[in-house]
């Protein structure tokens, strides 16, 4: 995003506009904090702004400020369709393809509105009117910041704001403690401080939220972790029957796959949950280093995503996407005992 964009963009938004911000598919901290953290500085320009998820999200993020004016594309799609028809800009936010939003593509695809994309995915499409794509950047919630930075804003970011964008960054880097966190990131973090974030309430709300069936079901997840040493691999499954005894509900799983990492030595992390509702094998991959799970679930997983953070989705069985998972680690055994 150049100054001509910022130049554009700003004239844009000079006058009031209808607008619609949209996240990817199951969105979590960083996608829920982004759309809530640039909804709010949108209507302080007396912009008239919705955000449109494809889908539900975790109850641990069901406390962000403006969550209960999300609007749902499963469950009110004529509602949602409408307010995309009528719009005169389209922000995507922390995601790259159209393909991320679900049911949503199509009539995203098909609108006519101006489309400002900003995003921290590798190998974005190339849909949008403006584009603020970048892979160095820890989080979409820190991108909000530096585009409400660019546009002249920053005294704009209140206490409602702040918090949306504190969530946010927290979440995608892991409390702040994954390799893409800087010390920018970090002044970003203490400007939003001192802007009225609630550090130490807004951890309480996302991690210290569980039910009693969360823990378990982690337990049982616990129990289920396999290594396979020789190539510094840890991996979990979860089959949908583990998921009903333990009462699933969405974002149970979240921060699961992480555990794996958290063995001394291992390099590369993986999750298989089943979904028998959408009949696939969900897939989340982590890594340390250099090794790239994005490229990893690229050529072998449907998917995509980070250099240390991936997700993709196997039409196989959970047996059959282990056996498949275990069978092409040899090939990365070098880059793995590399790191
Ligand atoms: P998670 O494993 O937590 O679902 O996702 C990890 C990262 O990879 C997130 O940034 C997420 O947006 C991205 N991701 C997850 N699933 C997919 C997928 O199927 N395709 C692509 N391109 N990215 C994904
Ligand atoms: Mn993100």
């Amino acid at each position: 995003m150049n100054k001509d964009d910022i130049y554009s963009i700003k004239q844009l938004l000079s006058s009031p506009k209808n607008i619609v911000i949209v996240p990817h598919k199951n969105p979590d901290g960083d996608a829920i904090g982004s759309t809530l953290g640039l909804y709010h500085y949108l209507i302080k320009g007396n912009h008239n702004t919705n955000v449109l998820t494809p889908n539900d999200y975790p109850s641990f993020l069901k406390w962000i400020p403006g969550e209960d004016t999300i609007l749902k594309h499963d469950s009110q799609p004529a509602e949602c369709e409408a307010l995309i028809h009528k719009a005169d800009i389209i922000f995507t936010l922390d995601f790259n393809a159209f393909h991320r939003t679900g049911n949503m593509a199509t009539v995203l695809e098909q609108s006519e509105a101006i489309k400002i994309m900003i995003d921290h995915h590798q190998a974005p499409d190339d849909y949008a009117t403006y584009m603020f794509s970048d892979v160095n950047m820890s989080s979409t919630c820190e991108m909000i910041y530096h585009f409400i930075d660019m546009l002249g804003d920053v005294a704009q970011i209140d206490a409602t704001i702040a918090t949306c964008l504190y969530t946010g960054i927290m979440t995608d880097t892991g409390s702040f403690r994954f390799l893409s966190t800087t010390s920018t990131t970090h002044r970003i973090v203490a400007n939003l401080i001192e802007k009225g974030a609630n550090n130490t309430q807004i951890h309480n709300n996302v991690y210290d939220s569980n039910s009693y069936n969360r823990l378990q079901l982690l337990g049982c997840a616990l129990s289920n972790l396999k290594v396979i040493p020789e190539s510094k691999t840890a991996y979990i499954t979860l089959s949908q029957d583990e998921l009903n005894t333990y009462n699933y509900t969405k974002g149970d799983t979240e921060g699961v796959v992480n555990y794996g990492l958290s063995l001394d030595g291992i390099v590369l992390a993986a999750i298989f949950i089943e979904d028998k509702q959408e009949g696939i094998i969900k897939i989340s991959l982590r890594s340390k280093g250099d090794f790239s799970v994005n490229e990893m679930s690229r050529a072998h997983f449907n998917g995509g995503g980070h250099t240390n953070a991936a997700g993709g989705r196997s039409e196989k069985t959970l047996q059959e996407t282990v056996e498949k998972f275990i069978s092409i680690l040899p090939e990365y055994n070098n880059a793995l005992n590399n790191e």
